[in-house]
């Protein structure tokens, strides 16, 4: 095992991802290139239903986060799988109702939905809509009442966990620009509004305090808080909600430094906090809504490259450069995130060498990672980088006028692609 039970090294030295040869794969399909092994994908959803299911109650239901990978493959395994979803934009419910999967089971997201969106999700029968603020409430009231429909909604509210304890936290504090804030009193006010605005029903509640989150403290002091004011709700307006959905971001393994998460016990643990925090408010626990992103399809996938130059600077640093970069990985550009890689040829061998790994595109912030320890590299190796199955393919962009890597998904020994590589032609196909 490597990093990950789904990913070993064969008798030849070669990297394997769920038993296939990775040196093999490159050869295929092609570098750059995304490799998911579909049964840790699909393990992953099982694995979160059925601990919703004994720990929240069999009416809970988790939900995929589908910004983290997107394409018209994953909905469909998340249809299968019974999954719900959570989309952010138009052109993800687009691809998932192109996909088939329910509109029922969708949860559409986002701190600025267009009227395009809004009315596009009325269209297609979105189950529900989590609205962000005033002004969206009041646009899609109007919306679904001129449509002679009735709108189910949660609202978006922030929980307040102060972010100087929980420094991974940074979607749920109060100056957060998603959601309404318990602690201004405007929490209230949105649900207040709520209540009185035609064309909408108000299920409950939402909350999402952040991502690649280990400790499981934050979750219980978001479900406490959330209940606590789901309380003040039934006191204040007579309204008892129906619904929580307490987001994502349980963390993932990116190198051998982080946890492994045993995500059933986590559940487990999120829950008998929430019972508490229910029974201790007063009011009885909502039906529960989770929506993993990350922690479902970051540690099925890799990324495979091909080495170029190896290039040595006497008394400074040592570069490895690859034939992809930050068009199909930006999240080091972003945030500085760590990954491992490997040389996938001697997959088996000490990690002797140190190199910043750098992308091929005209920019020095172009990297994969700073100073990673891994196998010396020469030209022609294939290099694969680890857990990159979320926020990968999902924020690849054409930088450089690079096509997009193809995505492959291997199960039962075999391999297909289900987002087939871009073309040049595909690069100007917009072009007038
Ligand atoms: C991003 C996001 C998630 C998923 O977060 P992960 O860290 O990938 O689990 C869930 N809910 C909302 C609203 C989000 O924005």
């Amino acid at each position: 095992m490597i990093l990950h039970p789904h990913l070993d090294v064969n008798r030849a030295g070669h990297l394997t991802i769920g038993g296939m040869d990775t040196v093999a794969l490159a050869r295929e399909f092609g570098t750059p290139a995304y490799v998911m092994d579909e049964d840790v994908i699909r393990a992953q959803c099982r694995t979160y239903l059925a601990a919703c299911r004994t720990h929240f109650g069999a009416d809970a239901l988790p939900a995929f986060a589908s910004k983290s990978l997107s394409f018209t493959e994953i909905y469909r395994i998340m249809a299968e799988e019974g999954m719900g979803i959570d989309c952010v934009s138009g052109g993800e419910l687009y691809t998932a109702r192109n996909a088939g999967f329910p509109a029922a089971r969708i949860y559409f997201h986002g701190n600025n939905k267009t009227e395009r969106d809004l009315a596009d999700a009325l269209d297609m029968g979105v189950g529900t809509i989590v609205v962000d603020n005033a002004e969206e409430l009041a646009t899609l009231g109007a919306l679904a009442a001129a449509r002679g429909v009735t709108q189910s909604i949660l609202l978006r509210i922030t929980p307040g966990i102060d972010p100087h304890t929980h420094r991974a936290i940074q979607t749920g504090n109060v100056d957060s620009k998603f959601g309404n804030a318990i602690q201004t009193g405007q929490a209230l006010a949105i649900t207040r509004a709520a209540l009185a605005t035609e064309g909408v029903s108000l299920l409950g509640f939402h909350c999402h305090i952040g991502s690649q989150i280990f400790e499981i403290d934050p979750f219980l002091e978001a479900a406490d808080g959330m209940l606590r004011f789901i309380a003040e709700v039934k006191r204040e307006t007579g309204f008892l909600a129906t619904t929580l959905n307490l987001g994502g971001g349980l963390g993932v393994r990116y190198t051998e430094n982080d946890p492994v998460i045993d995500y059933a016990e986590a559940i487990a643990g999120i829950a008998a906090a929430a019972r508490a925090a229910a029974e201790k408010a007063g009011v009885p626990l909502p039906r529960i809504i989770l929506e993993p992103g990350r922690s479902i399809v970051a540690a099925a996938g890799i990324t495979l490259y091909t080495v170029g130059g190896v290039k040595e600077i006497p008394g400074f640093k040592n570069y490895i450069s690859v034939d992809g970069g930050m068009p199909d990985n930006p999240r080091y550009a972003l945030y500085q995130s760590v990954y491992t890689a490997l040389i996938a040829d001697r997959a088996g061998e000490p990690a002797t060498y140190r190199a910043t790994l750098a992308g091929r595109c005209c920019e020095s912030g172009d990297l994969i990672g700073e100073d990673m320890a891994i196998q010396p590299a020469k030209r022609g190796d294939v290099l694969a980088v680890l857990s990159t199955g979320a926020y990968n393919y999902a924020m690849a962009s054409n930088y450089n006028r690079l096509p997009r890597p193809p995505v492959i998904f291997v199960k039962d020994g075999k391999a297909r692609v289900v987002v087939r590589r871009e073309s040049y032609a595909d690069l100007v196909r917009n072009d007038l």
